[in-house]
């Protein structure tokens, strides 16, 4: 990008215009010099002037500019900073599909995909050279710029639609505003990047946010895929987000005509791009004249992959010549020219100090592991869940063992085994408790589960878990109601059952310490919305066991009050399609107890909603709608709308979505790039088979 020479120079001319007054005649030059050690700073990771000294410049810029608003360049360092909200992301379609990857996992996988390469491009004889490249584990994105600007960047989406972001992507210094592909005879280019935050900087981001009392990221991952899709792309700006560059998708010149093939391949155009000031990985070893060099660089990266300082995951493999990549061409779901080349799933040792019980809303007991911290994945690990009494016993885990934990991208670590070479004999094998670990009263399992229930009704930790979930977001959603406010009022002993939730003293709860006023009304607010619910919310914050979202609302379609459940009988519950015994059973024994009917018609005194609402009556779908009693699919990649969405207006035509191509089947919608689904379709012979035009044709009008 820049020469020695050229760099030497403009770090002198940098130091002299910290003292020199900026004009007309040498306002372009700074603008060169920022976006000099911009690169330096964020492609580079060389930087060669202080922060301070940096901002005298950049402030100076600023200045000027502001006086001179017409004068100012379009590539500007000052252009970056936004002060515009993202109002939403909308969605843009890539000039290029982004493909995923087909994966393999050791040598034997990439001398099989070599052997393949070779039938396909036809080479017999001779090496195929690779490109080998890290894969970054962050978010991905595309950029593409025209006439040398960057004109818009979005995420990765389905492959096909992506989230535009492109005011995200300005404030991040490694990426270019202005890059002259000009150059190169280059008008329209795609170029595909993972955006990451470095090791080192997430840890320092995350231990300013503990120090202000925000939520830390759980992975530099999730920290950068958020940070791709922040409101307010200042904030983007403030993660620390770097791109890296790792294909140039879509070349064409003003003609319209492909001048990819004129960069031979593809380490070429990776060359070109770090010409251009993009950040790209290159290294050495990264070019290999064979396969047998891909698996060395791949084992490489695997070995090297705690120091380097970017979370990645695996390596991806490229056939370098574009011309092979053109032979070998692409599947619907993959380009046959790459491969990744997943590294195996990160493994830590530790020491399992003791085991803590933790008891759920229906009485469940979890034995959680608490080890020695360490660091796996990106994550701290101190407590890791052994989910029942089994799958102690089954890996004879001891107090005091050495462990291996896992960790596999989003998996929540996992205890894979004690290493039983280590014991010193000082080991305590783990004694599961026969009686509640909080309210003492023995334990109890139902023949072919898992758990041990705590089955005290009157259990007071269980009772702080239902209450807690009582008021939360899933059911009965009362706003700013937490655990810690259950816990206070639970102390206090104003909070007996659930119903005493409705029963609260107002002016008590303001005069209480850090709530006053305004806490309290705004409690009596959430509180009395909440009373209004519809009843399949308040029947899945009973916290009946078995009993979740789907069922409850099935359910709520069919009562006109809760308490006519008390009367139901096992054959009218699983009548209802969908709802079975093990349901069935578990509503009636709840209705059939006094202390929980007591509870509800206490509720109903204090005026929360027993009756059904409209909200909790089934849709209604006349007799005429175009697809009444119609089974449909979509398959295919939907060009239109999300296959989400696509369903839903299904539904309101009166179908049903099925998942599996069959008899049963009325209609299939046929997307891009549609396969097996329409092959069977087509062999069955008595499904209808719909474009998407013709599906929303038939929605028109109607919806
Ligand atoms: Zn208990």
């Amino acid at each position: 990008m820049y020469t020695a020479q050229q760099q030497k120079q403009f770090i002198e001319q940098s130091k002299a215009f910290i003292t020199a007054v900026l004009d007309d005649n040498n306002y372009a030059t700074l603008v060169q010099l920022l976006k000099f050690h911009e690169w330096k700073y964020y492609v580079d990771n060389e930087p060669v002037l202080s922060d301070q000294d940096f901002d005298i410049l950049f402030n100076k810029l600023k200045n000027y500019e502001a006086v001179n608003p017409l004068f100012v360049l379009v590539d500007s360092p000052t252009q970056r900073v936004s002060s515009d909200l993202t109002p939403e992301l909308p969605a843009v379609p890539h000039l290029n599909p982004m493909l995923s990857l087909a994966n393999s996992y050791n040598g034997e996988d990439l001398q099989e995909y070599d052997a393949q390469i070779r039938k396909l491009a036809m080479i017999p004889e001779g090496d195929i050279a690779y490109y080998v490249e890290p894969k970054y584990d962050g978010g991905s994105i595309a950029l593409v710029y025209e006439d040398d600007l960057l004109q818009r960047a979005a995420t990765r989406g389905n492959g096909t639609m992506g989230e535009e972001m492109t005011n995200n992507a300005r404030v991040l210094g490694s990426i270019p505003l202005k890059a002259t592909f000009s150059k190169y005879g280059i008008h329209t280019a795609e170029l595909r990047g993972e955006a990451v935050i470095a090791k080192d900087i997430f840890d320092k981001i995350n231990n300013k946010r503990a120090a202000e009392g925000q939520q830390i990221f759980a992975n530099p991952r999730n920290a950068a895929t958020g940070g791709l899709r922040m409101k307010d792309a200042n904030e983007s700006r403030k993660r620390g987000l770097e791109v890296f560059i790792f294909q140039l998708a879509y070349a064409k010149n003003k003609a319209g005509e492909d001048v990819l093939p004129q960069l031979e391949s593809h380490s070429g155009s990776i060359a070109m791009l770090q010409q251009l000031g993009f950040k790209v990985t290159q290294r050495e070893e990264q070019n290999c004249k064979s396969i047998k060099e891909a698996i060395e660089a791949c084992e490489l990266w695997e070995t090297n992959r705690e120091a380097f300082n970017y979370e990645i995951d695996g390596a991806v493999v490229k056939v370098n010549d574009y011309k092979i990549q053109e032979l070998c061409g692409s599947t619907q779901h993959h380009p046959r020219w790459a491969i990744a080349y997943k590294f195996k799933a990160k493994q830590a040792h530790t020491t399992l100090l003791d085991v803590e019980y933790q008891i759920g809303k229906t009485g469940a007991i979890t034995p959680v592991a608490k080890v020695e911290p360490v660091h796996l994945a990106g994550v701290t690990v101190s407590s890791i869940s052994m989910h029942n009494e089994e799958f102690i016993s089954q890996k004879d885990l001891r107090i005091g063992d050495t462990v291996v934990i896992e960790r596999a991208g989003d998996v929540i670590p996992y205890i894979v085994k004690s290493l039983e070479s280590l014991r010193t004999g000082e080991e305590k094998i783990i004694q599961f408790p026969t009686h509640c670990p909080f309210c003492e009263s023995i334990l109890e399992k139902a023949e072919d589960v898992a758990a041990w229930r705590c089955i005290n009704v009157g259990c007071d930790a269980q009772q702080l878990q239902r209450m807690t979930y009582h008021v939360s977001k899933d059911a009965m959603n009362i706003d700013g109601f937490g655990k810690s406010y259950v816990e206070t009022f639970k102390e206090k002993g104003w909070l007996n059952d659930i119903s005493d939730i409705y029963n609260l003293d107002y002016d008590t709860i303001a005069s209480l310490e850090g709530f006053g006023e305004r806490s309290a009304t705004k409690l009596e607010n959430a509180i009395n919305l909440a009373k209004t619910n519809p009843i399949r919310r308040l029947l899945i914050s009973l916290s009946i066991h078995h009993l979740g979202r789907k069922a409850s609302k099935l359910i709520a379609q069919e009562i006109n009050h809760v308490l006519d459940l008390r009367d139901w009988t096992e054959d009218q519950f699983t009548q209802i399609k969908d709802i079975g015994p093990v349901v069935a059973e578990k509503v009636i024994e709840y209705f059939s107890k006094e202390e929980n009917i007591e509870v509800l018609k206490k509720m109903e005194s204090y005026g929360v909603n027993l009756t059904q609402t409209d909200a909790d009556k089934p849709k209604v779908i006349s007799l005429d709608a175009p697809l009444s009693g119609k089974t449909i699919l979509f398959t295919g990649t939907l060009q239109t709308m999300s296959r989400k969405v696509a369903q839903t207006r299904a539904e309101a035509l009166g179908a049903k979505n099925i998942s599996a191509v069959s008899s049963n089947l009325d209609y299939l919608v046929v997307g891009e790039k549609a396969g097996s689904k329409l092959k069977k379709a087509e062999k069955i012979g008595t499904v209808t088979i719909l474009t998407e035009e013709e599906f929303n044709d038939m929605s028109q009008g109607y919806l």
